[in-house]
This record gives C-alpha cells, sequence and structure tokens, in this order.
C-alpha cells in the first residue's frame, strides 16, 4: 500500500509531480494500492480550492487513487484521541514563544517537568484528566527515544539517527490545537496500513521521529521507506509553494502529456510513447526502475 500526501498549501508543482509519479509507478510495479492524503490540518496555510485543483490536476494526468480519500482536517478528533490514549507519558506541555526559542536549532526542554515534582496521581483516569489539562492551551512536544533508530531506505540506503539528538522535542500539537505532521503522518500511515512511503528527500531528517512516534502508538511499521531526490530551481533551492515554483497547467491534453514526459525524463526513467495519460502512465510502470534514483540528492534543475 502506497500513498501520495500532499499538504494543499498551493498547487502541485513539477517538484511534487515527479513525487506523485514515482510513488504511483513504483507501488503500481509492485501490484500496490495508491491512497491519497490531503494534509490540510493547518488551517491557516491550507486552502481547499488547492485541494480541488490538486484532484483535478491528478486526474487529469491519470494518477487515479485507489479507495476514499482521506482529510486530515476532518481527523482531529481521532488525533487527538490517539494523543490521549497513547501518548501521554512521553508528551508534556510547552509555554515558551517562538522568540524565547529563537537561539536554540534544538529546543532546550525549558518546560520538560521534572519528574521528581510532575506528581500525577496514581489512579490511572485521575492522571489522564490531569494530564490532559496540563497540556491544554500548551503547544505539545514528545520526548523521542534517545538512542539511534535505523533504517533502509530504498533510495538513499542505510540511515542511522538518533531522533532525541537530532531533533528534540518535537511539537506535535501547535497551543492552538493545530495537529502538526509529526502527529498526523505517523497516525495515518500506521491506520491507512501503508507499507511503502515514497516522498521527498526534505522529509529523510524527520523520518526516525516519525517510526519512533508510530512505535510507540503500536501502529505497524512502515516496511518500506524511499526518499527521492528533489527538484530544484536556478538557485538551487528545492522547488517548494514557499518559493513560488511555477504550477502545473493540466488543461489540455498536449500539457498533460508533456508534464507526464518531463516527470519522467527527470526521474531518470526512459522515454513513453506519448499517448493518453493512463496509457503513457501504465508504460512508465512497466519499465519503471529505481536504480537510476539511487544515491542521488537531486533530480535536477528546473
Ligand atoms: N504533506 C507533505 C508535503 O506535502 C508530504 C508528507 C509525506 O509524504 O510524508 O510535503
Amino acid at each position: 500500500m502506497g500513498r501520495f500526501a500532499p499538504s494543499p498549501t498551493g498547487a502541485l508543482h513539477l517538484g511534487s509531480l515527479t513525487t506523485a509519479i514515482a510513488s504511483y509507478c513504483h507501488i503500481k510495479s509492485l501490484n500496490g494500492a495508491w491512497l491519497l492524503r490531503i494534509e490540510d490540518t493547518d488551517s491557516q496555510r491550507c486552502n481547499a480550492k488547492f485541494s480541488e485543483q490538486i484532484l483535478i490536476d491528478l486526474e487529469n494526468l491519470g494518477l487515479h487513487w485507489d479507495g476514499d480519500i482521506w482529510y486530515q482536517s476532518a481527523r482531529v478528533d481521532s488525533y487527538n484521541e490517539l494523543l490521549y490514549d497513547q501518548l501521554l507519558p512521553y508528551v508534556y506541555g510547552c509555554r515558551c514563544s517562538r522568540k524565547a526559542l529563537a537561539d536554540y536549532e534544538i529546543y532546550p526542554r525549558f518546560c520538560l517537568p521534572d519528574p521528581k515534582t510532575a506528581a500525577y496521581d496514581s489512579n490511572k483516569l485521575l492522571y489522564k484528566q490531569q494530564k490532559i489539562q496540563h497540556l491544554t492551551d500548551k503547544k505539545v512536544r514528545i520526548q523521542l527515544p534517545n538512542h539511534s533508530i535505523g533504517f533502509i531506505d530504498g533510495i538513499q540506503g542505510i540511515q542511522w539517527s538518533n531522533p532525541q539528538q537530532s531533533l528534540g522535542d518535537v511539537v506535535l500539537r501547535r497551543a492552538d490545537g493545530t495537529i502538526n505532521y509529526f502527529l498526523a503522518a505517523s497516525i495515518d500511515d500506521g491506520l491507512q496500513g501503508i507499507t511503502h512511503v515514497m516522498r521527498g528527500l526534505d522529509i529523510l531528517p524527520l523520518t526516525t521521529a516519525q517510526i519512533s512516534i508510530m512505535r510507540y502508538l503500536n501502529l505497524p511499521a512502515v516496511e518500506h521507506w524511499y526518499h527521492l531526490p528533489l527538484v530544484e530551481n536556478h538557485y538551487g533551492q528545492k522547488l517548494s509553494k514557499q518559493n513560488l515554483a511555477t504550477p502545473i497547467d493540466t488543461l489540455t491534453l498536449p500539457k498533460c502529456q508533456n508534464l507526464i514526459q518531463k516527470a519522467l525524463t527527470l526521474l531518470k526513467q526512459p522515454a513513453v510513447e506519448l499517448d493518453k495519460p493512463e496509457v503513457m502512465l501504465q508504460q512508465a510502470i512497466a519499465q519503471w526502475r529505481l536504480d537510476p534514483l539511487q544515491h542521488q540528492s537531486v533530480l535536477g534543475k528546473v
């Protein structure tokens, strides 16, 4: 089971399109399903008009997803429920302002309660109530394991990192209640039974945190990770909505054909013949190879 999980903070661009096409071709070459999940918990940055456009673009490009779309904005209650049921022993509330933390790369644990003074009631129900109360209106931070976690990345090779040393106590939920990526993606990849995650290399540093959170939650582990080299702009920056990457235009068949060919060229795949998008993708699936991508960090510049 694979998935594509865009955040609708803007339209798809050539970078996100390569991720969509690569994850689609890879999982389909293994006869798996390809799910679509809209990562829209951040209501300030996400916009329904972008989600709608992403669906239209995927459809126009013949990237048909399997099953129902999961919208994370509709799942906030489930995230909080799992947070309260499974993660309470690992989390704590934090009131530090962004300004107070400006000089620190890793959170210096100003708000980590001293285990001696944090005397929660030994009664389980009371403990839960008190802890939930303690987290209310604060950032919720999680203590990640302080040991190395390794995994095999099917593109980047063997990876190791100690999530507590490399990331610190990451924020799972913001003070206004917004669920952050770490919590939402960890829960959904587990609950959706995702076995193959293929996504951009920019997320590789977060993967051992996700693995840890999924273990804390007793969710089935993702079996195969793949972090794709990135498409860059002329300044060597990852294409992103923040640096105003050009949105893809899928209005006409020739435009769609051209986008598929461009993405496959960036992904170092053999050429496919011009045809209906679905037929072009069938050919791309039949020819799909990971080895041209191995150990690369940049797909190309556009
Ligand atoms: N929502 C993330 C993004 O658009 C992708 C996260 C993922 O694939 O795990 O960058």
